[in-house]
Parts: C-alpha cells; structure tokens; sequence
C-alpha cells in the first residue's frame, strides 16, 4: 500500500461470528459472499468462513462464481441470481449449483443438454423479485427438470423484512413450507434464513441459515456478534486559515472564524460519497467535520485543535460504527461495504496481526 487509505477486515472477528450464528442457529451455514463478499474480498473470505464451519458459498453470479473457482475455492458453490441456459457446460464443468427461478428458465435450460446440472429452485413468497409462485407450477418445473436429468439440489425462499416484521416473515415461511411439503422431495438443501431471520426466527423446516451481514458482526439482533471492519486513511496536510477562507468545489463552505483544516486521501472513488459532506470522522480520536464538498480523491476536515499531519482518520470503524455512519446517510451498512472501491487497500487482520495486504491495482497484471 502506498496510498495510505485502506480498508480494515478482521478475520478473526468474521471467523467468531461464523461459530457463534452457527451456535445460535443451530444449522449449517451457507456463506452469501456476493459482490466480492461485500467488498471485503471473496478468497479472504471464504477461507475464513469455510475454516470456521461455513458449508456452501453462495455468489450473485457466474461472474462471480468463477471468480472463486479461479482463486481456488472448490467447494460448494450456487449462483442466487440469473444465469444463462447458454452457460450450462461452463456451470456443470465447474460443479456450480444454480436457481431455478421461473418457469421460462426452466423451459430455457431443459431445452438444451443440461444432464447433471445441479439446481436450487426458488420459491416466491413475499419479495416479488424473483421466484415461482405457483405451486403447480413450481411441480412442473420440478417434474421437467428431473426427467432432462438436472440434479435437484436443494428449495430456497427469501425474506423481505427480516430486520423489522417478524409477522411478515412468519407468513412468508408458511407458504415457503407449504410448497417444500407439496413437491414432497428429499432436498439435500432447505433454506430460507437469512442474517436476521438466522438470528431471531426459529424455522423448523430448514436445514441451513444463508447469512451474509452479520458475519461482519453487523445485526439488528444483536448475539455478541464482533465487529469486523473499518476504513481509515491518514491527513497529509495541515493548515490554518484566516476567516472568510472557502473551501472546495463550489466555494460550499467558508470558514468563519481562523480555523484549521486538514486534507485527507479519500473521496468519492473511493466510495465515501458527497452526502458525507457535513458530517463527522474522527481525526485521532476527535471529531472533525467533513467541509466543503467530498472531492474525487481527497476530503478536507475541520479539525478542533491543530494536530500535525499524518493522524489517522477514522471513517468507521472501532469507535463509529458503520451503522451510526449509515443511518446519518440515510443509507445501510450494506451500501457503504459495497461501494467502496478497488482503489482502496483491503488489510486483512489474522491471529491478531496485519496478515495480508490486498490490492487491485497494484496486482494487475500485464495485458
Ligand atoms: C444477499 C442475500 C442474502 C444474505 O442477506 P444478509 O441480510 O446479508 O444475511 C441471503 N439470501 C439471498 C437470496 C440474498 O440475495
């Protein structure tokens, strides 16, 4: 790293929080690292996960599925999202499971040679994104898939409040058991948790929780869950100025009084977003206020008392936590992991020390 703005993942707290959701859930754990993990960095994540008891990991996509299988990962693998009937020799070659997710698709895949191809279907019970509805429809789909000799791996559904309307959730699980009980079929793979619903649902139904966010300790229920990231950078230059100063693009801010401003690495490429622009980090400790607008890669800061240059900025982190960060942003915790980019140094912690170091761009390689 030579850019000193990175990126903070605990593994050791990940590594906790599997065993601990494992415990209180009581099943086994399918790992949703989509989106690069949610920019924590899918290989790092994985081992980790798979190393503390996860059993399947599941992507958005065979982009994304790929990704894992060229970094290593041989293990369980399903892609939640949509896939192209045209990619099942690249899907059944490469041992990726895949949802069935409507009847269209269905017809799309067994029209081809989909021998072997393994499948999850996926029931629609309250989100209306994607999923079969019907279960006569769902039956036929089942039928059709197993006589052109697809496996049929596993019946998944998805809650969509979770977090907040326990009543909501109750009713999408009982039309998700009633359309697992009528395909009347010995699904190695039964799963509805996600997170929130691992951690306050108790389902007898299901054989396994699909978690992603609490796994970085991050829960509207809380279980002693351990917070795993943060994202820091480091002032570079310190200064005073006298009243009436502007500040930034679009002369945004002016100070009002001799005030002392630090400027740090960070921008908006880097996923710290303009909406930032007003609130607080902390600059060693002490709050300091975002002024002026974000730019592209640096921000400046308005700093209480003068502290010389190279003081570490706390985005988020041990002492703001992404949550508080997300609510003043009108935003989740899921948004601000997932858009901060390449550009940022991922710090991998393990057994306590700074094990690794990641980079995009300073490990791309020659074309
Ligand atoms: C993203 C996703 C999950 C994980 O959700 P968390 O709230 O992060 O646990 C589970 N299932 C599906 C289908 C998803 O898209």
């Amino acid at each position: 790293m030579y850019r000193k703005t990175w990126m903070e993942i605990d593994l050791d707290a990940i590594s906790e929080n599997i065993k601990t959701i494992k415990a209180v859930c009581g099943k086994r754990l399918i790992a949703v690292l989509k989106a690069d993990a949610y920019g924590c960095g899918d290989i790092q994540v994985a081992k980790t996960v798979m190393e503390a008891g996860a059993s399947m990991i599941a992507v958005s996509s065979l982009d994304e599925a790929m990704m894992l299988r060229h970094q290593g990962y041989s293990g369980e693998l399903l892609i939640l999202g949509a896939t192209d009937p045209s990619d099942i020799p690249v899907l059944v070659e490469n041992g990726i499971s895949v949802t069935a997710y409507s009847t269209k698709w269905v017809k799309g895949v067994t029209s081809k040679n989909c021998g072997g191809l393994k499948v999850h279907l996926k029931v629609e019970t309250g989100m209306n994104r994607i999923g079969f509805k019907d279960i006569d429809e769902l039956k036929k789909a089942k039928g059709l898939l197993m006589l052109r000799g697809c496996s049929l791996d596993g019946i998944f559904t998805h809650f969509a409040k979770a977090d907040t309307d326990a009543e909501m959730t109750m009713k999408q699980y009982e039309r998700f058991a009633q359309a697992v009980k009528a395909m009347d079929y010995p699904f190695r793979w039964i799963h509805c948790d996600n997170s929130d619903a691992s951690l306050s649902f108790r389902d007898p139904l299901s054989n396994a929780c699909r978690i992603g966010i609490a796994m970085y300790g991050i829960s509207a229920f809380s279980h002693d869950l351990k917070p795993a990231l943060g994202l820091y950078t480091r002032t570079f230059m310190v200064k005073k100025l006298a009243p009436g100063e502007p500040i930034g693009y679009g002369s945004t801010y002016v100070t009002s009084g001799d005030e002392i401003i630090a400027t740090a690495p960070i921008g908006y490429a880097d996923g710290f977003i303009r909406a930032n622009q007003g609130r607080y980090v902390l600059v060693d400790g002490t709050p300091a206020e975002v002024v002026g607008r974000v730019c592209m890669d640096q921000v400046m800061l308005k700093l209480p008392e003068y502290k010389s240059e190279n003081a570490l900025v706390e985005i988020f982190g041990k002492n703001i936590p992404i949550e508080k960060m997300a609510a003043e942003l009108n935003t989740i915790p899921y948004e601000i992991m997932c858009l901060i980019s390449g550009r940022v140094t991922r710090v991998y912690i393990k057994n306590g020390t700074r094990a690794e170091e990641a980079n995009e761009r300073l490990s791309a390689k020659a074309i």
